[in-house]
């Protein structure tokens, strides 16, 4: 029976991850993994979380089991810095636990399928699994065009895919900071996304992955809340495993936002059974270490402090490869200062990414993806001086 199964191509980044740990290149550059690095190159544990997981082994009394929704007390708390001071949207918003923003996606996309929805259109190039989720619930993908070349979002593909959207289609949008390409609409376009969205009753997918790492808390969730305040209902995923630096520990949150409060309880039951039959329930750990940080001002103070620094490291390199742009011409540096998040796409051909990699020691995704935290002060005039060699006539 089970050789019945054909081999399924390996994981390109983690292909790319073996290779970059097998170079004995001591300068070398990582640009491939999807994680906020420090200008020393590490990923570590926040301070913040550190504390509030240090509070969970003093003070946690037990570990029996919660429901499919998770800790509520943890989507709770999140709730006021994604959704603004009226948190619950007047009752119409409840959110549950997820296994990372994966999970949270994944239900999005269950839920939407067990409400009627059976295409979703999505702006393209997106994050992969966006399409591996849609075709294992089994949604079609309708792609459209996400950028344009001159690294600005492509306003018109989206309202054409919202004005063209079917009754028993969704559209999923990247809340901010968008992976792969680090192009955001801008809040005028967001003001045209969500009047495309009123006028047309089409349901809202909104991904949220990287929540404050672009322009700040508010400003990265300004142009989500211009969709959720003109729509009737939206279904919203959300990650804190790169804004709490909890990865591993798979910590995101789903969230329901309904035409009426009254109805709020038959679609939550519906998506309790969906996590039941997927997962049954959420790992506890990171949720609580998040309830931890939002309930304590000390820490939530903390947890701030370090996002900022990490939103402003990865503005200074953005800033820098930016005024980088006459140095390798036809790149478009220049618009990546404009950009938000972990990512940008460079449109290097294989050949280029290739050298880059064998000549000078950098590893990145062969679609030219490259993850801006990657760089810091210690390599980053390595890496502008290597795109200049690759690009030159
Ligand atoms: N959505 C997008 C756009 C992502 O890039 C990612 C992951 N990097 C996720 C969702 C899922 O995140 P998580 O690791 O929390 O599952």
């Amino acid at each position: 029976m089970l050789d019945r199964l054909q081999a399924q191509a390996p994981d390109a980044l983690l292909a790319l991850i073996k290779m970059h740990a097998q170079d004995p290149r001591e300068d070398k550059i990582d640009l491939g993994v999807g994680v906020y690095r420090t200008n020393e190159g590490a990923t570590p544990v926040f301070r913040s979380i550190k504390k509030a997981e240090q509070k969970l082994i003093d003070e946690q009394d037990s570990k029996s089991y919660l429901g499919p929704e998770g800790d509520t007390g943890f989507t709770a708390a999140l709730m006021p810095y994604i959704f603004g001071e009226d948190a619950t949207m007047g009752g119409r918003i409840e959110g549950m636990q997820t296994p990372g923003g994966t999970g949270a996606v994944r239900l999005a996309v269950a839920l939407a399928k067990a409400a009627g929805v059976t295409r979703v259109h999505m702006g393209v190039p997106s994050w992969p699994n966006h399409a591996q989720i849609l075709a294992d619930v089994g949604v079609e993908t309708v792609p459209f065009t996400h950028a344009k070349s001159d690294g600005t979002a492509d306003l018109e593909a989206v309202l054409a895919a919202i004005h063209g959207a079917g009754p028993n289609d969704a559209v999923l949008l990247h809340g901010c900071c968008h992976n792969p390409t680090g192009v955001d609409y801008t809040l005028d376009q967001w003001e045209a996304i969500a009047a495309a969205f009123a006028e047309t009753g089409v349901l809202p997918l909104l991904d949220i992955a990287y929540h404050g790492l672009g322009q700040g808390l508010d400003e990265d969730v300004a142009g989500i809340r211009k969709v959720l305040a003109a729509v009737p209902e939206a279904l919203i995923a959300y990650s804190c495993d790169k804004n709490f630096g909890l990865y591993r520990d798979r910590v995101g949150a789903f969230y329901m936002m309904a035409k009426e409060a009254s109805q709020l309880p038959a679609i939550v039951s519906n998506a309790n059974a969906l996590a039941r039959a997927n997962w049954s329930m959420p790992p506890d750990h990171g949720g609580a270490a998040v309830r931890n940080v939002l309930r304590d001002p000390a820490m939530t103070k903390e947890w701030l402090e370090e996002l900022d620094d990490m939103r402003a490291r990865m503005r200074r390199v953005r800033a820098r490869l930016a005024a980088a742009d006459n140095e390798a011409p036809g790149l478009n540096l220049a618009a990546l200062g404009d950009q938000n998040g972990l990512f940008a796409m460079l449109p290097l051909d294989k050949d280029q990414i290739a050298r880059l990699r064998e000549d000078h020691g950098i590893y990145m995704a062969g679609s030219g993806r490259i993850n801006v935290a990657g760089l810091h002060a210690g390599n980053t005039e390595k890496f502008i001086a290597a795109l200049a060699d690759v690009t030159k006539g």
